[in-house]
């Protein structure tokens, strides 16, 4: 929730049951079903962060829930070919992920499973550059970048990048159609938003948000 210039989560009952009538959402704009993918795929970075405030700050961590929104992103990824315009079987694979990826969060009693360092950056990209780009867009390219921070550049950002690429979800900067610097200025502030511990720490140098963003080609 918005307060000000912060965000912060405010405990809430999960929901009895959700009704999603996927042959409507099969004909929503295209976009709307990337920006759900992408949203999911963040999952992956969301997970890493979480452990990582496990360990450094004793950030209390699920395994169970952890698991579970990791093979979320997992499974939507493994099923990234048959998700296509237009397909109502589409619209299955990403309503179900997106439901599991709220039971993780129900379970975790947080949404730590399906939000970290890439959730900050949109949060912040919002506050800079508002209403330039959808939410799950947005989490999407913090996602690659958030990887790449995580494990550098042998770690697993291109597999995020591409598995964004092959379901038509932004990869740079052009494509949420947001500058370098407003980036760049999302990346070095993003830890300011809210009081949750991520690989972004106490803030990364702008420096290191430069050569994160340009390496992983997102500017
Ligand atoms: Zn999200």
């Amino acid at each position: 929730m918005p307060e000000g210039d912060t965000r912060h989560s405010v405990a809430a009952a999960p929901p009895i049951a959700v009704v999603a009538d996927t042959g409507i959402i099969a004909d929503a704009p295209w976009r709307l079903t990337t920006a759900g993918c992408a949203d999911i795929i963040s999952n992956y970075t969301a997970v890493k962060d979480w452990r990582l405030a496990n360990r450094l700050q004793n950030v209390y961590y699920s395994e169970y829930a952890g698991s579970l929104s990791q093979m979320t992103a997992e499974m939507l990824v493994d099923n990234a070919d048959s998700i296509k315009p237009g397909l109502e079987e589409s619209a299955w694979v990403v309503v179900k992920a997106l439901v599991s990826s709220g039971v993780a969060m129900s379970i975790a009693g947080s949404s730590r499973p399906a939000s970290g360092s890439e959730h900050l950056f949109s949060h912040q990209l919002d506050r800079i550059a508002p209403g330039k780009a959808l939410h799950g867009h947005q989490v999407g390219v913090g996602s690659i970048i958030a990887e790449y921070l995580h494990s550098g550049a042998q770690g697993q950002w291109q597999a995020v990048r591409d598995a964004l690429a092959s379901l038509d979800a932004p990869t740079t900067a052009d494509e949420l159609g947001v500058t370098d610097e407003e980036v760049l200025e999302a990346l070095t502030s993003a830890h300011e938003i809210r009081d949750r511990y991520t690989i972004l720490g106490s803030g990364i140098s702008e420096d290191a948000a430069r050569e994160a963003a340009t390496r992983t080609g997102v500017i």
